[in-house]
């Protein structure tokens, strides 16, 4: 169902209303976590100014220690819905779990699920029923075939929009968190209609990264990006470090304005 084998075409997925896919460079961002109303206001503000059309934003957050901040739940849901009621952005945000998906779905625009569920086949089987995009997270250990069968869980169950984002793949590299497969881009789009973006924070993990990695996104062909915004990345409950600021922002922005028109 997501091979170009019988769908020669290109797909472009709508997320309330914008587009992802071929002539495309849709900027999602957001903050890593919904952490508090003005937190997540600010982060929106700042993401709009800098040409993001898409809000991200966690209020289920799947990390790797039991320790770390989970998330607000919904009441991070409800932050995020207010926020798009404010900036007009529609809304991407993660969902964790298979019993989650109803009320997740009744306030996202688009749903996303992360890297440590990519092969959760009842989570993907769940999100492909609850009648909203999907954005796919390939597994950082997982090859690509795995990640379009994955995509095929959630096509099966009647639902082709789905949008694949390359996040970083575990390499021996220790330098940066994980290694941006920037090759799965092309490929990607070579074996599947669907649109392919690249998230270049979670990958790298590192803010120094985020622009470059961008760059090398849209030299690729990426069709979007998702990239981690903060008004006080110092303070933040998750990903910090990863966070860009006002003055990434601005250079975010020109890259952004400044784009040839694509293809
Ligand atoms: C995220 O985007 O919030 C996230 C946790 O990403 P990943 O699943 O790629 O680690």
């Amino acid at each position: 169902l997501v091979s170009r084998e019988n769908h020669r075409e290109r797909s472009i997925v709508r997320v309330g209303g914008v587009p992802i896919g071929p002539g495309t460079m849709t900027l999602i961002a957001g903050p890593c976590a919904v952490e508090t109303p003005e937190q997540t206001l600010q982060a929106a503000q700042m993401a709009k100014a800098a040409g993001a059309t898409l809000l991200r934003g966690g209020a289920f957050k799947p990390r790797t220690s039991p320790y770390a901040f989970q998330g607000l739940g919904e009441a991070g849901l409800r932050i995020l819905a207010d926020v798009r009621a404010e900036t007009g952005m529609p809304i991407v945000t993660e969902v964790v779990n298979a019993a989650d998906v109803e009320l997740v779905a009744s306030y996202a625009d688009m749903l996303q699920i992360g890297t440590r569920n990519a092969q959760n086949f009842a989570l993907l089987q769940a999100a492909g029923e609850a009648g909203k995009p999907v954005m796919l997270k390939r597994g950082m250990s997982g090859t690509i075939e795995e990640w379009l069968m994955s995509a095929e869980y959630v096509a099966q169950r009647g639902n082709l929009d789905i949008v694949l984002c390359e996040r970083g793949i575990r390499t021996f590299e220790k330098a940066t968190r994980n290694t941006l497969d920037i090759s799965a881009v092309p490929v990607a789009q070579r074996l599947s209609h669907l649109p392919v973006i690249i998230d270049p924070s979670h990958s790298g993990g590192s803010r120094d990264l985020v622009l470059p990695l961008t760059r090398a996104g849209i030299a690729v062909g990426a069709d979007g990006v998702i990239i981690d915004v903060h008004p006080h990345p110092e303070t933040a409950l998750c990903d910090g470090p990863q966070a860009l600021v006002d003055g990434d922002l601005r250079e975010l922005a020109k890259l952004v304005r400044d784009l040839p028109p694509l293809v």
